[in-house]
């Protein structure tokens, strides 16, 4: 038995190479577009890069896998006022098209306060 050893890599940590270093973004917009802080955002690709050149020159196999950062998480709306929450992981593979409770299509995420910047 010759097994392929694995790096597992998380989703963030994958979306976090994906926005930086395939889309090509600022870190300032990596970080807007994943709902996390730059410096979260900057440990994310840190860790995912070492992941990530670990397995390139060791010849390992790169297998991503569920996250469970607490930001991954979005919330969405409907019109008719339900709301549900959608996993990082999901937004990827299949991004919400309508709503669980009553199939309608209208709906709209609803992008978590970030701390420290209140509304008066
Ligand atoms: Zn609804």
């Amino acid at each position: 038995m010759d097994e392929l050893e694995e790096v597992k890599l998380l989703v963030e940590e994958a979306e976090a190479i994906r926005l930086k270093d395939l889309e090509g973004l600022e870190q300032e917009e990596c970080a807007q577009n994943m709902n996390i802080s730059r410096s979260t955002f900057s440990r994310l690709l840190d860790i995912a890069r070492h992941k990530v050149a670990g397995a390139l020159l060791n010849g390992k196999a790169i297998r991503i896998e569920g996250g469970n950062y607490e930001m991954a998480v979005r919330r969405f709306r409907c019109l008719e006022g339900h709301e549900w929450e959608v996993s990082f992981e999901t937004m990827i593979s299949a991004p919400p098209a309508l709503c669980p409770e009553c199939n309608t299509r209208s709906i709209m995420p609803l992008f978590t306060p970030i701390t420290g910047h209140g509304k008066g």
